[in-house]
């Protein structure tokens, strides 16, 4: 592949005279033809013989995992009928292929080549389009994945398949609407009703019913159960675009005088219809959501589309809540569990513009909103933005780059922006909107620190292992309990124990096939590996020397029994994956807190998302330092958004909020700018960091990842690798550089040994021919070893 193909800017197809459906003139067409289409026609592979006359050419995305774009002919009977965005069907290889008509292609260089002709189109109007082509061509040379696995990614299932479209289905939805405002006692004793009302209950009060069967696993049954006892009911909805149900729901009569200032700015530019991106920042509960519904309201009255994007929807009933309540059926929620079928129905229904605004996690990123005005990105920090499989792309990145090809207004809203785009705000790049007092004039939360090292948890209440509850915790967790209040308590470490050691040898418990120590649960009575899941009894003898086994290192399991045990008379839940192990038990556990059944919750990050509990008065951070060591350059910052986030959990209601934050380390600049709410402080210091080491913003990175059966063949394709990439650097003066290769920081995981090169660069052309040498040299490597690209890496591990 060709270097200069790298920086491959997204196509701007509002210069494009290239076609409308089944209208463009031959002209047009040659005219097209002879204009460079980065991208275009660079790979086709189908050239033999010798064809006389330039015929009409089609740059086509085929949906098999090659890399580039090829170029068909068009047979004379579909030059008119070819729009970008189509599913066309092309041979390829020795048979047949789905294939996506993108546009008109140059000529190959090589000229008088014979080329293949599209077979077939399956479809009258695109699945695809055009900003989103010009979007998925974009990930796939910046993420470097094919792109017609990129196509067939972004597609529903039911189009990424070389059917004929089907017979479109009539635009009517399923809602359960719920008829009470609570959820009746009696329900406690029918755990699913319960979860499915609750969940209604949280989302506004209605919903579609596939949105709650995904929530809620048999959800439609139940759901039937709650209508027979009066609880529910059941309504069809055509949906029609524009007809808004009037619901206004929870929206407040005045915005904040910082709301306003953002609104304002955000309508305006809406109304200029172009590309401009802005980070909201605005401090927890400073009202950020009720700033998008606006702008999403704003943009829906010009007619326009909006594309809303949030982490991770179970977490966040409410969020969705608040659209679902104020747009009806407007909006499309997408998340992970939908159905195919579901899928197809939501992908059709915005395409057409019946449904206008798509409310969804990353991949939605993807949803083909009809006349995008407004993309949203909430909580953009979030590293779930981040895909880690696959086409590994950042949403929130393309989200600005999709922003940019669809002539839209882009929010990146947070409370703790990603450094990144931090460094974009102040460059001048987005335009910065800030929210910096809380709605109501609420204050912020008073942060104090709890030195461990000074106050000591007292010893001996807790029989087998050293508390971890420090005095002032305890007693602050006592009044607020006694004052009817809630407490968060926040541990980002799963199980009981995370490490077994030997009172005697010193070894700790390791996973077989894992280069990490396995952690105890108390609650399954097992130890497990975080990483494979393998579980075995608890050993009470070390396996080398058979010395007593020691149980270290806290988890949120241990901490959940000392709140028990020291607060006999509070009522305390946990809240981390082995609790929440479906989405029903996740979605009860809210809403019970929510209901203020109980008055603890102990918890990892789950805890600290955007929820919103006007109950929690107290946050208790019971190790601050737990995710400072790990071997990542965003460690620092992750911990600081980490604590910021749980931070901003307490005093969101009418009562005033209080943090504690027990740690070791006092002096850690990230615990340190949070106890002092200093976040200006902290990326100050943290950006002169990263421009010292030449770490992002500052520099753009790719990591290289080889995986392997065999430890000697891994690392010495790693060895190979890295000295491929030696001899083709470029001059010290572009500022490139390579770190490793190494054995990965875990080195092992399911008996894979892992390793790890890292390239950095000024900017990400400066990296592009380093890839593309190593993408080529993929090919020679051995099956034996795995090994992946990835550009703008998220987690180091
Ligand atoms: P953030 O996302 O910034 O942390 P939220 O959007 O969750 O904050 O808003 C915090 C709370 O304030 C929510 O309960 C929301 O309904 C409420 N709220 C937002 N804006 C207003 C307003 N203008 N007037 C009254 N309440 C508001
Ligand atoms: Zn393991």
């Amino acid at each position: 592949m060709e270097q200069q193909h790298f920086e491959l800017k997204p196509l701007d197809f509002r210069d494009d005279p290239s076609p409308t459906p089944g209208s463009m003139p031959l002209r047009t067409l040659r005219a097209n033809l002879r204009r460079e289409l980065p991208g275009a026609g660079r790979t086709a592979t189908v050239r033999p013989v010798v064809s006389p006359t330039p015929a009409l050419l089609a740059s086509v995305a085929v949906g098999r995992p090659v890399r580039g774009e090829f170029t068909y002919l068009v047979p004379e009977a579909l030059a008119g009928n070819l729009a970008p965005g189509q599913r066309v069907l092309v041979p390829f290889g020795r048979g047949m292929a789905l294939g996506f008509y993108l546009g008109p292609a140059t000529p190959p260089v090589e000229g008088g080549v014979r080329l293949k002709a599209i077979q077939r189109v399956l479809e009258d109007s695109p699945s695809l389009p055009k900003d989103l082509i010009a979007l998925l061509r974009f990930a796939a040379e910046h993420y470097r994945y094919p792109l017609g696995e990129v196509i067939r990614g972004a597609l529903p299932p039911g189009l990424s398949t070389a059917v004929d479209e089907k017979a479109a289905k009539a635009d009517v939805q399923h809602f359960a609407v719920a008829l009470v405002t609570e959820a009746p006692r009696q329900l406690s004793r029918a755990p699913a009703q319960s979860a499915a009302m609750a969940y209604l209950l949280a989302v506004g009060g209605r919903a579609p019913l596939e949105e709650v069967a995904h929530a809620i696993p048999g959800a439609r049954e139940t759901l039937k159960k709650l209508a027979e006892k009066g609880l529910v009911r059941m309504e069809e909805v055509e949906l029609k675009p524009g007809v808004r149900e009037g619901l206004q729901q929870g929206r407040p009569a005045q915005l904040t005088p910082e709301q306003d200032v953002a609104v304002r700015e955000l309508q305006g530019a809406v109304d200029a219809a172009g590309f401009q991106p802005y980070l909201l920042h605005g401090v927890t509960g400073s009202g950020k959501t009720e700033v998008y519904l606006r702008a999403v309201e704003h943009a829906l009255s010009r007619g326009r589309g909006s594309l809303v994007l949030v982490p991770e929807i179970a977490l966040t009933p409410q969020l969705v809540g608040r659209f679902r309540s104020r747009f009806g059926g407007d909006v499309a929620v997408l998340h992970s569990g939908l159905k195919d079928r579901e899928r197809l129905f939501h992908w059709q229904a915005l395409r057409k513009g019946t449904v206008k605004i798509a409310v969804g996690v990353r991949s939605a990123v993807f949803a083909p909103v009809e006349n995008l005005g407004l993309i949203v990105v909430d909580e953009e920090h979030d590293p779930s933005f981040k895909q880690d499989e696959k086409l590994r792309y950042q949403a929130r990145d393309l989200a600005v780059v999709r922003g940019k090809q669809a002539g839209a207004v882009v929010v990146l809203g947070s409370a703790t922006p990603a450094l990144e785009t931090l460094h974009n705000a102040r460059s001048g790049r987005y335009k910065l909107l800030e929210l910096k007092r809380r709605v109501d004039d609420r204050p912020m939360p008073t942060i104090e620190m709890v030195d461990l090292r000074v106050e000591r948890p007292r010893d001996g209440v807790v029989t087998e292992e050293a508390p971890i509850l420090s005095p002032p915790l305890l007693q602050a967790m006592e009044e607020t309990v006694a004052k009817g209040q809630q407490v968060i308590l926040f541990l980002n470490r799963r199980g009981h124990s995370t490490i077994l050691l030997c009172e005697v040898c010193g070894l700790s418990l390791k996973c077989q096939d894992c280069d990490v120590c396995l952690t105890h649960h108390r609650s399954q009575n097992r130890v497990v590996c975080h990483y494979c899941g393998v579980a075995f009894p608890v050993p009470d003898r070390c396996r080398e020397c058979t010395g007593p086994m020691l149980k270290l290192g806290i988890g949120t399991e241990r901490v959940e029994a000392e709140v028990a045990e020291r607060l006999p008379q509070a009522r305390v839940a946990r809240l981390d994956r082995d609790s929440a192990t479906s989405a029903e038990k996740l979605t009860e556990l809210l809403a019970s807190f929510a209901r203020r059944e109980i008055d603890i919750l102990v918890g990892t990050q789950m805890v600290a998302k955007g929820h919103d509990f006007p109950g929690v008065t107290l946050v208790c951070v019971v190790m601050a330092d737990t995710s400072l060591a790990i071997p990542d350059f965003r460690a620092s910052e992750r911990t600081f958004h980490l604590l910021t986030q749980v931070a901003g959990r307490a005093g969101r209601g009418k009562d005033p909020g209080r943090v504690l934050v027990q740690t070791y380390n006092p002096e850690a600049e990230p615990v340190k700018r949070v106890l002092a709410h200093d976040f200006d402080g902290f990326a100050h210091q943290e950006l002169e960091w990263r421009k010292a080491l030449a770490y992002p913003p500052y520099a753009r990175m790719a990591s290289v990842r080889l995986e392997g059966e065999h430890p000697e063949q891994t690392a010495s394709v790693a060895r190979y690798l890295g000295n491929l990439v030696g001899r083709h650097m470029p001059p010290a003066s572009a500022g490139v550089r390579l770190l490793g290769p190494a054995l990965a920081p875990i080195a092992r995981i399911r008996g894979k040994t892992r390793w790890q090169l890292l390239v950095k660069g000024p900017t990400h052309a400066s990296l592009a021919p380093l890839l593309a040498r190593l993408e080529a040299a993929l090919a020679e490597v051995p099956s034996g070893v795995k090994v992946v690209l990835d550009v703008d890496p998220g987690a180091m591990l």
